[in-house]
């Protein structure tokens, strides 16, 4: 490995550089810890490709470990969820573990915390525990139950266990210090009374252990080699070391706490607890709504695994906080389709085009290329008659020379079909335009070989034949936010800069009749217009298709 050319990462380097100091190889252990309490997002993929990405590399075993320490927000629900969308991003883990099923040793080990006079009950509520914390500059100050007796504490606790005790009225600390620098450290909480039913261990407990502990023993259990965590925990290792010394044993393996930056997105939110808001106050449709940044409403909008496997690890890893352009991850899922999608036309906003001098009643199939890009995709049938679709954009009655598609007395091509000219139009009592009557060049016939065919003319334009369309509904999707960190400003709720345009409703769309068979998931380029899949909406009676991403950006046009 070290031998390899590809540069290492922060993290790979400290894994080389502890194994060159004597780590075993086969010692290494990752994990991924989520807390069931909402859907993974893109952010948690950047940890799980990060994580599992090691365990590939290293070829070292990874569990998923729930961090199932608050009973209040966690649901089952939550727990199939992320176990789904781990699979589908195509990572195994080694072991399904539960911080809850530690429970027991958790507890066992804060009695010994008790017996070593480590830790003790307090009861003071919340906000007085608050008041005596101090600041960063200023010390905090003891707490009057600071030096109850290794009895006392112990009575107390059980107590607090048995459910003699009401929420809020006692909990136990650790006793480090009330005048440590990192404020962390100034006898933290690690145990509060919560009588509440946890999706595991039901009622049998009374008492939960706080995050920060519960987490670094657990990776200490599991004899977690390298503990990767976000940012924002760099504060909590001193902690995490802390209450490791409490329990180490010399004979085992010491889990190692390492911080990364988190992922986040423009145009975007990444917060569980925002998201959950966007859920419950019905500003999108569920937590895989297409517009989230969740893996379920990315792979709701037609994004792959692959092309979330290859934005995070386009987009790496950072020591610094940042925030990764959302066109990367467009990118790649451009990427991807471009060679694996079929080429299909639709039309989103029907005009309808006569071709006079094409006969009447007559229909013909014309034969179309499946992809460019992929050599055995093969063609389909495409049957053209007299009355087509196109787009009405398409279509001018008079326009300078930049506009390329079709304009009075002008011709173009329609793809994969014939060279038309635009001879009239007709429009109803508003000035609408309702039909445009053509003429067709009967020669012209793509790869018909003939002179004809061969005749450049300046555009080409997408169709579909009026009496084989498909009638289809079709969701066009914007960004979610109008603003590129909108829970980065400190007078303004990031509710306050949603795009009220992000959901666009098209439901009389037409497409050609080669996606009549299409199932759900089936992804397709709908030429000129972008990628689509089928939505879980879809039905064999009226086909419902998500836009996963433009072919061209519009949005910088628009918005720069
Ligand atoms: P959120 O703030 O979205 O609720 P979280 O950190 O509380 O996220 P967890 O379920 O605790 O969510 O996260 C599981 C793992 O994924 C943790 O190791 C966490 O550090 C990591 N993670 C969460 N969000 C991101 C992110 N935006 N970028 C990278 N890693 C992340
Ligand atoms: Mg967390």
């Amino acid at each position: 490995m070290s031998e390899e050319k590809k540069s290492l990462n922060f993290i790979e380097q400290i894994i080389e550089e502890d194994l060159k100091t004597g780590l075993n190889p086969e010692k290494l252990r990752f994990r991924f810890p989520p807390e069931p309490n909402g859907y993974l997002h893109i952010g948690h993929a950047a940890s799980i490709c990060l994580n599992f990405g090691l365990g590939e590399e290293y070829n070292a075993p990874v569990n998923l470990r729930f961090d199932d320490t608050n009973p209040a927000k966690e649901e089952q629900e939550y727990v199939d969820a992320i176990k789904k969308d781990i699979q589908w991003l195509g990572f195994e883990w080694d072991q399904e573990l539960y911080s809850s099923d530690y429970f027991q040793q958790l507890y066992n080990w804060a009695i010994l915390l008790i017996k070593k006079g480590k830790a003790y009950v307090d009861d003071q509520t919340s906000a007085q525990i608050a008041e005596q914390k101090g600041t960063p500059t200023k010390d905090g100050e003891d707490s009057p139950y600071r030096n109850r007796s290794v009895e006392e504490n112990l009575e107390l606790f059980e107590k607090m266990k048995k459910g003699d005790f009401d929420e809020g009225s006692h909990v136990l600390r650790a006793k480090i210090s009330m005048k440590a620098t990192n404020m962390l450290m100034r006898d933290p909480i690690i145990y509060r009374v919560l009588k509440r039913s946890h999706h595991r261990t039901g009622s049998d407990w009374n008492i939960y252990p706080m995050y920060d502990w519960t987490h670094g023993e657990s990776d200490y259990i599991e004899q977690v080699s390298h503990s990767i965590c976000t940012l924002e925990f760099k504060h909590h290792r001193e902690l995490y070391d802390w209450f490791l010394d409490q329990v180490y044993d010399e004979n085992k393996l010491r889990p190692k706490q390492r911080e990364f930056a988190r992922r986040n997105l423009s145009y975007t939110v990444m917060s569980k607890r925002k998201l959950l808001q966007l859920v419950e106050e019905g500003i999108v449709n569920g937590w895989d709504d297409p517009r989230m940044p969740t893996i379920s409403g990315l792979r709701r909008r037609g994004y792959t695994p692959k092309a979330i496997r290859d934005f995070s690890e386009t987009a790496g890893i950072a020591k610094r906080d940042n925030v990764t352009d959302i066109a990367l991850l467009e990118f790649h899922i451009k990427n991807e389709l471009n060679k694996t999608a079929p080429r299909v036309m639709a039309v989103l906003n029907p005009v309808k085009l006569v071709i006079t001098n094409y006969p009447e009643g007559k229909e013909e199939i014309l034969i179309a290329e499946n992809n460019p890009e992929d050599e055995n995709a093969g063609t389909r049938e495409m049957p053209f008659s007299r009355e087509l679709y196109i787009e009405r954009e398409d279509f001018r009655e008079q326009a300078n020379k930049k506009f390329f598609r079709l304009k009075l007395d002008k011709e173009v091509r329609l793809k994969s079909a014939y060279i038309i000219k635009a001879n009239s139009v007709i429009k109803d009592e508003n000035g609408e335009i309702t039909e445009i009557h053509c003429t067709y060049d009967e020669d012209s016939r793509s790869g018909s070989g003939s002179e004809a065919s061969k005749r450049r003319v300046k555009g080409t334009i997408h169709w579909v034949s009026i009496p084989h369309a498909i009638p289809a509904e079709v969701r066009l999707y914007d960004r979610l936010f109008t603003d590129e960190a909108p829970d980065s400003h400190k007078d303004k709720d990031f509710k306050e800069f949603i795009n009220p345009d992000s959901l666009k409703i098209i439901d009389n769309a037409f497409v050609e009749p080669s996606l009549k068979p299409a199932k759900i998931g089936d992804q397709f380029q709908f030429q000129r217009l972008g990628y689509f899949n089928v939505d879980d909406d879809s039905t064999s009676d009226k086909l419902v298709f998500n836009r996963t991403v433009p072919l061209r950006d519009s949005w910088a046009k628009q918005n720069k």
